[in-house]
């Protein structure tokens, strides 16, 4: 049997298997006792909850609810909704905290329960171990019948989102491009408001895998492999532009006008050039293992990029005390702190429709502007003692590169640089390759991969 991860990003595990409604609810007290101490003397507490759209979701979020109301904490349920939803409504509503059920982009056979602060940003790690800790220890308190919490029910999600998500842009300029965009949101939680966003924009919208049912119609993850069905769409439709979400819809991939995988680091990168362009010589901030295109792409506006350790949390952490508009993940995921403090698909498709209904360019003359590089992206099983060793030898094996040790080891060099890290919701270890030919990225992993085989045979 797999074992149920509890990481900084919550806890993620296989539903029949290793996570089942008693844990749920007794993870959802533990959260909800966290939160009572931390804001005791404050008053009524209340948690805003959202799911995924997987079979398995409405199960757990009973589950999680219970377990928040038994420690005396209201939830408003919010219904099937993307993850930066349940960021942006918490805030609006101000709730203590926040849940999502949701196992991104996982296989439709696993579950999540992810945690929320009231800042809408996942726990620090201290925050995290310390409730982790009181799940084991189930150390809960259980309110009597008086005190118990209560739950209602939220509509108003899409509505707040979007109009968050116009503010960023001029929608009459998009709108008189009449632009037409093919959405794929692989059946999870981002179709309906993706959707409504795209119309409002004036896109003529032609929605794929859109019923929320958690039926995943391709494997979720928004890689080339797993989006041929869009590319092909975006031919036949004579689209300008594909966008694929992940099921919690945090995440954006592009198809360009071709109807070719443009790749997902290019969200983040066209995202930062259009935000540059117009805020001028900012910061913006990226993970460790993002491309030096955002790097290349701030230059060109006098501005700077600030790495961070993998994980939403931690861009965000970087951008708030950093002053920074915009930042994120080179997996797709672009935050706009104007809108909130989360990964956001929908962040990613109005700012690309924006900087392409102002540039009057086409998907592929951005990306031809933007530059390129080879980024291979591998994983192998390893335990944290054996990744260790293996960051350890490849330290020594690159005695001149610039190195980053704040999340496993970035090494840069003048030509590309390589990341090796482990994984915070995975038992393996993550070797990122970026380089500015392929040979060059095949001599650099080729040595990393040496040493890899030496510890893990
Ligand atoms: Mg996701």
């Amino acid at each position: 049997m797999a074992e149920l991860i509890i990481s900084i990003s919550g806890m993620r595990g296989i539903i029949g298997e290793n996570l089942s409604p008693m844990i749920a609810a007794e993870y959802g007290a533990a959260f909800g006792t966290f939160l009572r101490r931390r804001f005791s003397g404050t008053g009524t507490l209340t948690v805003a909850l959202g799911r995924d759209s997987r079979p398995s979701g409405q199960m757990l979020t009973w589950a999680v609810g219970s377990g928040l109301c038994a420690a005396g904490v209201h939830v408003v349920d919010l219904g099937i909704v993307t993850t930066p939803c349940v960021g942006i409504m918490l805030r609006e509503l101000g709730c203590a905290g926040g849940v999502v059920i949701t196992a991104s982009h996982n296989p439709v056979e696993y579950n999540g329960i992810k945690l929320l602060m009231d800042n809408g940003i996942a726990p620090a790690p201290e925050t995290a171990a310390e409730i982790r800790q009181m799940y084991f220890d189930k150390d809960i308190d259980l309110m009597d019948s008086l005190q118990c919490g209560q739950c209602c029910f939220e509509p108003r999600t899409d509505e707040v989102h979007i109009e968050k998500v116009l503010s960023l842009v001029d929608t009459d300029l998009i709108a008189s491009k009449k632009f037409k965009v093919v959405l794929d949101s692989v059946n999870g939680a981002g179709g309906r408001i993706g959707v409504k966003l795209l119309e409002t924009l004036g896109c003529e919208v032609h929605a794929m895998n859109y019923e929320a049912t958690g039926k995943f119609a391709h494997t979720p993850e928004p890689t080339k492999e797993n989006l041929k069905d869009l590319c092909k769409t975006v031919g036949h439709e004579s689209a300008v532009v594909g966008f694929a979400q992940d099921p919690d819809a945090d995440r954006v991939a592009v198809v360009d006008e071709n109807g070719t995988y443009i790749g997902e680091e290019y969200s983040l990168a066209m995202a930062v050039q259009y935000v540059l362009s117009k805020e001028g010589p900012e910061k913006a901030a990226a993970n460790l293992s993002t491309s030096r295109m955002v790097d290349d792409v701030a230059k060109r506006f006098g501005g700077s990029v600030i790495r961070t350790p993998v994980g939403e949390a931690n861009v965000a952490k970087a951008m708030i005390e950093n002053g920074c508009t915009i930042g994120g993940e080179g997996n797709g995921g672009v935050i706009d702190l104007r809108v909130g403090p989360v990964r956001d698909s929908l962040v990613g498709m109005a700012l690309i429709l924006q900087l392409m209904a102002e540039t009057d360019k086409t998907v592929s003359e951005l990306v031809k502007e933007i530059g390129g590089y080879t980024m291979v992206k591998t994983k192998v099983g390893a335990d944290k003692q054996q990744a260790a060793q293996i960051i350890e030898k490849v330290k020594q094996k690159f005695p001149g590169a610039k190195v980053d040790e704040s999340d496993g080891a970035r090494f840069d060099f003048e030509d590309g640089w390589v990341h090796v890290r482990t994984s915070n919701t995975e038992p393996v270890m993550r070797i990122i390759v970026e380089t500015v030919d392929e040979a060059g990225a095949k001599r650099y992993l080729d040595a990393v991969n040496a040493i890899r085989d030496e510890i893990l045979n």
